[in-house]
């Protein structure tokens, strides 16, 4: 092969490639824009070339292309744009229409110095269209993200499932007995539901249950409180760093809340026609013993002391249980 055919050869394979191939001179001008280049940027090699690229893009100048254009003509290095910090440094579109929109491609851009024999050092801006891989990550996290919220989320109220409270419980009552604090249990169970669900269906039942779920959600303030379902019809709701007095007052004021929600219950069996709630209050003090099941079995035997003595009503768990 002669030396021209060999010449031929490489500029057809840069012209065929579907990267872009930007080569700048010492004074940062351009002597190579290939194909890709001139069909994703809208601009045409004839009038690319001669050009200082700053010029051309003048967007880039002072951002991190200037600057690893600087590195690799002054100081002979190389660079790899970082991909999350330049997503699309240059004004490159995947077609027209994407260039219509506004919708650049991401990009990966590589920097490199060349030593040329004749006219100094140059440097070859390589650039690639990440955009598909971008795009799958992205799906990929989306749907790692969906998965970790319905692994821990009730699919019916949105709000936490047992799963999620076991973890969140055992962390809360370790966290109280490390670093000597309280931590408050509520067990909330709906008086009466199985005739509800009798009477309405079990669809209203479901829907009962939503609203019941979220206006007790929509009482907690603080971040660290967490409102579970439980099981079928009864929730929990975990307080850490919440004394008796605390927990009575938030149990008092989520009792209070489903009273004024005034879901109508023709069948509640008590002189009040609507949905109520039995709460069983709990209290792990740092002067206790107990654990985790110590601290379920206290409220749970609240919650069973406050449905014999009539329900809709809150009791608290004596200290000794725990
Ligand atoms: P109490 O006042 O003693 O709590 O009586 P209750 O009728 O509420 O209690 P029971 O445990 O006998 O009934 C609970 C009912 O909750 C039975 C079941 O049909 C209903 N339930 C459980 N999970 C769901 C659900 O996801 N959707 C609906 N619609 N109903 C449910
Ligand atoms: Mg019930
Ligand atoms: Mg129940």
């Amino acid at each position: 092969m002669t030396d021209t055919t060999r010449l031929q050869l490489l500029e057809s394979v840069l012209e065929a490639v579907s990267v872009g191939a930007v080569v700048l001179d010492a004074d940062g001008r351009i002597v190579l824009w290939n194909r890709w280049m001139s069909r994703h940027s809208g601009c045409a090699t004839h009038k690319a070339v001669g050009t200082e690229l700053f010029d051309l893009l003048p967007e880039l100048r002072g951002g991190r292309v200037q600057a690893a254009v600087t590195q690799a003509l002054q100081n002979n290095f190389s660079s790899l744009l970082s991909q999350t910090l330049n997503r699309s440094p240059f004004p490159l579109f995947a077609s027209p229409a994407a260039a219509a929109r506004g919708e650049r491609m991401q990009q990966a851009v590589a920097v490199t110095p060349l030593t040329l024999p004749i006219g100094g050092r140059h440097c070859l801006i390589q650039l690639s269209d990440v955009s598909m891989a971008a795009g799958r990550e992205k799906l990929l996290r989306e749907q790692t993200e969906m998965l970790r919220m319905q692994t821990f989320s009730d699919g019916l109220t949105g709000v936490a499932n047992r799963r999620a409270f076991d973890v969140a419980i055992d962390r809360e009552v370790r966290r109280a007995k490390r670093s000597g604090s309280t931590v408050s249990l509520l067990m909330i169970d709906i008086d009466y539901f199985k005739p509800y669900n009798d009477h309405y269906g079990h669809q209203q039942g479901d829907q009962c249950l939503i609203q019941v779920s979220s206006a007790l959600q929509a009482q907690l303030q603080r971040s660290v409180d967490m409102l579970a379902r439980y099981g079928g019809e009864e929730f929990a709701v975990i307080l850490p760093d919440n004394d008796p007095r605390q927990a009575m007052q938030m149990a008092t004021t989520l009792h209070g809340r489903i009273v004024r929600l005034a879901l109508p219950h023709e069948y509640a069996g008590g002189p009040d026609k609507q949905i109520t709630v039995s709460i069983g209050v709990a209290t792990l003090a740092p002067d206790r013993h107990g654990d985790v099941a110590a601290l379920i079995g206290a409220a749970d035997h609240a919650l069973y002391a406050a449905k014999r003595q009539g329900r809709n009503r809150i009791v608290a768990a004596p200290p000794e249980l725990l």
